[in-house]
């Protein structure tokens, strides 16, 4: 288990897998071969632990996704008609290679991105649970339905719908490509992935491993460089039938647009400001270590956190008290450090962002409280304590805007309505949480919160099958079970008369 090693284990494995970034600069894997951009362009890539130059990586221009997209278009040829049961074996070797090296894959996501091992092991296994998870449902992804009349009988199925691209964003960033490259994969599409620029190690790994495992070449292409460069050629590319996109509501409204030309399909995973309503009828203690790992874990730099806390007023005073007790013991400190629950946030600009937040809630009125911070920070390190915003209001743009960071904002509620005002007066709507003992208002609140997921009880624990996804700014589409399929494949309906039912004469001979 990764999660079990010490410090000194995971530093020595850290620095074994990213000393191979540092000698070279790290390419883009195009048709199972290692390529410079066609420019010769790279960028920095350096760690938010301590400012360390971590390797320069190749900067992709349109130019390089011709090349991938080119031959994603080759590829699918094949890989579109291999049999579910031979993508089902190669996805559960994906599996097999990430379960071995996730020790490594998670290492090298603490030291890019700043997440702590307490989390990137966990992460690192789910992403081999969704290569399996979709495996497992490649035989009969392009099963359809038997639609019969008394005339005519009308069958599905369903087929891949072709080359996609895949954008993702830099928070968790292995876990997130697995999400939408193992459905892809299982359909019978073949991808081109854009990972972020601020964290590109991992989806290198990825593919390392999809490779091993036997996945023919051109199936599983990388692309790296920004958003504005390799990510808007990927959506404007005509032999690219869809994009799957995870980021801010703002990039997605950028996509959406740039795809239109092309008529791309999109389905995006988008921004978050997620309520989690407290009724004074809850269980306080669960309630308050939900809301706690809710905003806290993984840095805070979760869609589905619970960032805006609406608590009943008559225990307002006393649940905050609670939050702003336990904050204080959160262990900030090094990614690599097992005890280690927060790390150092991804990047200079978003760290700058999350620290403005703190000046916007004071002149904002609210009251600021923060934990302890990390007394052997590296000066370039850009750690934050864990921050708790209270007497906030629901207008205020720490309560309205996405920060993305560890700062929860707490804001009082009268009444059910009231709580249910509050909750949707905001434009995201991917995840509501709400603890109430009462069952009937349970159902009642789950039913108005507008929200594509709604947790009762309960923190955000995910379930393969189950859909995930956002209504209003927060996506378009779900994720997930048969949803996922839904997406990367094209329904086709074929109606074969059963007899001589009768055919309307246009004219009499
Ligand atoms: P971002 O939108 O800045 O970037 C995401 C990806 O889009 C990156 O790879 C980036 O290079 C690319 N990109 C940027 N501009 C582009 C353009 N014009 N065309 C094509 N690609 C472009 O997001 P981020 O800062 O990396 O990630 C944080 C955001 O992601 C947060 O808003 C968070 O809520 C969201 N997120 C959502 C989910 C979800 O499931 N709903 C999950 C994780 C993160």
């Amino acid at each position: 288990m990764s999660g079990s090693h010490s410090y000194e284990e995971n530093l020595a494995a850290a620095n074994a897998s990213l000393a191979r970034f540092a000698d070279a600069p790290l390419t883009h894997l195009i048709n199972g071969e290692h390529v410079l951009s066609v420019s010769g362009e790279t960028f920095a890539n350096s760690s938010p632990i301590d400012g360390r130059h971590l390797g320069d990586v190749a900067a992709g221009h349109a130019a390089d996704i011709d090349a991938a997209a080119t031959v994603a278009a080759v590829a699918f040829e094949s890989w579109s008609r291999t049999p579910g049961t031979e993508r089902k074996a190669i996805l559960h070797r994906v599996a097999d290679l990430i379960e071995e090296r996730a020790h490594q894959i998670a290492v090298t996501e603490c030291v890019d991105t700043g997440q702590t091992m307490r989390f990137m092991s966990h992460a690192a296994l789910r992403g081999a649970a969704n290569f399996r998870f979709f495996a497992d449902q490649a035989p009969a992804a392009a099963d359809g339905q038997a639609l019969p009349t008394p005339d005519h009988l009308n069958y599905t199925s369903r087929s891949p719908i072709g080359p996609v691209g895949v954008i993702t964003p830099w928070n968790t960033p292995f876990m997130l490509s697995t999400w939408k490259i193992a459905p892809a994969l299982a359909a019978g599409c073949t991808v081109v992935h854009k990972p972020a620029e601020w964290s590109p190690f991992s989806a290198h790994l990825l593919a390392e491993a999809a490779h091993d495992a036997g996945l023919p070449p051109g199936v599983l292409n990388v692309v790296h460089g920004m958003g504005e460069t390799a990510g808007k050629s990927l959506t404007e590319h005509p032999a690219i039938t869809a994009i799957a996109f995870v980021g801010e509501s703002s990039t997605g409204s950028m996509i959406q647009k740039q795809g239109a030309d092309t008529l791309k399909r999109v389905h995006f995973e988008l921004g978050g400001k997620n309520p989690v309503v407290v009724f004074d009828d809850a269980d306080l203690d669960r309630a308050l270590d939900a809301v706690i790992f809710m905003i806290y874990s993984i840095n805070g730099e979760r869609c589905t956190s619970s960032s805006r806390v609406l608590i009943q007023e008559s225990i307002y005073d006393e649940f905050t008290a609670r939050i702003a007790e336990k904050i204080k013991g959160i262990p900030v400190g090094h990614p690599l450090d097992p005890t280690s629950i927060m790390g150092p946030l991804i990047h200079q600009r978003h760290y700058d962002k999350v620290c403005s937040y703190r000046d916007i809630a004071a002149a904002e009125g609210a009251t600021v409280i923060e934990g302890t911070p990390f007394a052997d920070a590296h000066e370039d390190g850009q750690y934050v304590a864990p921050m708790l915003f209270t007497n906030a209001t629901n207008d205020m743009a720490i309560a309205q805007e996405e920060i993305f960071g560890p700062a929860l904002t707490a804001i009082p509620f009268t009444d059910e309505a009231d709580a249910i005002s509050i909750a949707n007066d905001i434009d995201y709507g991917l995840a509501g949480y709400l603890w109430t003992s009462d069952v009937t208002r349970a159902h009642r609140v789950a039913g108005r919160l507008e929200a594509g997921m709604i947790w009762v009880n309960s923190q955000n624990v995910r379930h393969l099958p189950a859909p995930f996804g956002g209504v209003k700014a927060s996506g378009i589409g779900r994720d997930g079970g048969d949803w996922s399929f839904d997406f990367y494949m094209e329904t086709k309906n074929v109606a074969i008369a059963l007899g001589e039912h009768s055919i309307p004469k246009l004219y009499a001979d």
